[in-house]
């Protein structure tokens, strides 16, 4: 492997409509993609939100031997389904992409109780029957919590089976010592260089580095100094140099911890291959 690829991106949208557009500032997505993998980046996980999304990831994956997908419906996505006939039929067909051979996780999925236009029992039923699905399918989940801590625990717990990933972390290092003492892992965005991240830079400094990934969220959470742009991996350089300082490290250290991280979490081989 060259030495040159480094950081693995266990978060990102690529296939998102803010990609390709002009006013982005950014060559279209497979260029912008072809110089990430060429220079800084070793793996990229695009995820899903929905199904449309969910297959654009994939279709995306197939084209890079680092990139891989995630599927899952978005707690800001989950239909009110009209019977268990609706419903089922919608997650035998997340179960059937999750399938693909470059599929290593079942995402996103969770609450988001900020933008509560999706009433929380509703919620509630989708998380509930993906957690079910990730254990069947032998997947870890990576879990979007918006201002859910103690609801996103509360499911957790009930699905002991399951382990998983809470993306952009945004809970207390309390709660982060809970979840990586059952296995699971925290991954740190761009946030992570904010001026007022007092509490998310408590969490990065008191846990054990092999429970930690690094992730863009892109074409979100744009670090410092680039804030008001367009988010994309090459950025992860200022997020990985901010956990470097917090924890008196090299960022070459950070960025091969986590990759070897993720690798291990996610069951991908350390060469990238299509096969
Ligand atoms: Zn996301």
């Amino acid at each position: 492997m060259n030495t040159q690829h480094k950081i693995f991106d266990t978060h990102a949208h690529y296939h998102d409509t803010r990609f390709n557009q002009p006013t982005s500032n950014l060559p279209p997505v497979t260029t912008l993609l072809d110089t990430l993998f060429s220079t800084q980046i070793s793996h990229i996980l695009n995820v899903g939100t929905d199904i449309p999304h969910s297959m654009a990831a994939i279709a995306l994956a197939e084209q890079y031997p680092g990139m891989y997908a995630a599927v899952g419906m978005h707690p800001s996505s989950c239909p009110t389904p009209h019977n268990h006939e609706e419903m089922d039929a919608i997650l035998d067909r997340i179960s059937a992409l999750a399938d693909h051979s470059k599929v290593v996780a079942i995402g996103e999925i969770g609450y988001d109780f900020h933008y509560d236009d999706v009433p929380r029992s509703i919620q509630e039923i989708w998380f509930s029957a993906q957690m079910q699905l990730a254990r069947k399918k032998d997947l870890p989940v990576i879990i979007h919590d918006r201002e859910a801590h103690g609801a996103v625990m509360d499911m957790i717990a009930q699905h002991p089976g399951v382990r998983g990933v809470l993306h952009s972390y945004s809970g207390s290092a309390e709660m982060a010592r809970q979840l990586v003492s059952r296995g699971w892992m925290i991954s740190v965005s761009g946030v992570v260089t904010f001026k007022n991240a007092r509490q998310l830079v408590e969490v990065v400094s008191a846990l054990p580095m092999d429970s930690l990934l690094i992730e863009t969220d892109c074409p979100y959470l744009t670090p410092e100094p680039h804030r008001g742009k367009v988010n994309h991996s090459g950025y992860l350089t200022h997020t990985a140099a901010r956990i470097a300082a917090i924890r008196g490290i090299s960022e070459e250290d950070v960025c091969d911890r986590t990759r070897e991280n993720a690798l291990r979490f996610f069951r991908i081989p350390e060469i990238p291959s299509n096969t």
